[in-house]
């Protein structure tokens, strides 16, 4: 634990690296530590260390940890980047700063409905599952322009980017590359992709935002967990 601030330090570093070796302003590129299945308390150590901005994937998990955090760091942006059931997003919208991971006309919907109804809006991005895995979320890529309309136009859905997770076993420069032409495609600001595998490679291809847990807060322990979000 004593260790995230210097982990944190090398990955800033490497960002910053890798955005210079393709002629990008380290600035432009926002680090998302990801900090599932880490406690509180590592996860005060990373705020202690200046850093702002979280992803988590679970909302129960998520509820437990940071509204303490958020009390007392009060700039904190949190990013859901796990799969979000209709019947949590009451919570989710309540909690978390951006929801990368709407990937469905039914969820984008209830999204809308309860930005609406508790008149927080909280921009979102569209999970797109760039590798066609059967077992993994996401809109397939051909859907993208049409939910993209679907949620600006009949939802009014706040969508400001795309996200997506390659598959394990392969080359994931064109699945980013997909990924951030088709962003640029829609007129999208914002690209989330790269995790601690292969972010210098995102940045490469363009991403604005890298998610990164491992390599700042070490291997992670999954211990027993609830099954689901
Ligand atoms: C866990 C997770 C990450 C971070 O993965 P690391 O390999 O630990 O950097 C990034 N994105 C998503 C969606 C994740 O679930």
């Amino acid at each position: 634990m004593s260790d995230i601030p210097q982990a944190l330090a090398a990955v800033k570093q490497r960002i910053a690296d890798a955005a210079r070796d393709c002629g990008r302003d380290p600035a432009t590129i926002s680090l998302v530590a990801v900090s599932k299945t880490h406690d509180a308390a590592t996860i005060r150590t990373a705020l202690e260390a200046g850093q702002r901005v979280f992803g988590e994937n679970r909302v129960q998990e998520s509820r437990a940890k940071w509204p303490d955090l958020k009390a007392a760091f009060a700039d904190v942006e949190l990013h859901l980047i796990g799969p979000l059931q209709t019947n949590k997003v009451r919570e989710a919208v309540a909690l978390f700063d951006i929801i990368e991971t709407v990937d469905r006309p039914k969820l984008a919907r209830a999204l809308a409905d309860e930005m609406e109804r508790s008149g927080r809006q909280v921009p979102c991005l569209l999970q797109v599952n760039t590798g066609l895995e059967e077992q993994k979320a996401g809109l397939h890529p051909d859907s993208v322009d049409s939910m993209l309309r679907l949620c600006r136009m009949e939802y009014q859905l706040p969508v400001i980017g795309l996200m997506c997770i390659p598959p394990v076993d392969e080359d994931p420069a064109p699945h980013f590359r997909m990924l951030a032409e088709a962003a640029e495609r829609n007129g999208l600001k914002v690209v989330s992709m790269g995790m601690s595998g292969d972010f210098e490679t995102a940045i490469a291809q363009g991403a604005t935002h890298v998610r990164v847990g491992s390599a700042i807060f070490g291997e992670r322990d999954y211990g027993e967990q609830p099954a689901e979000a």
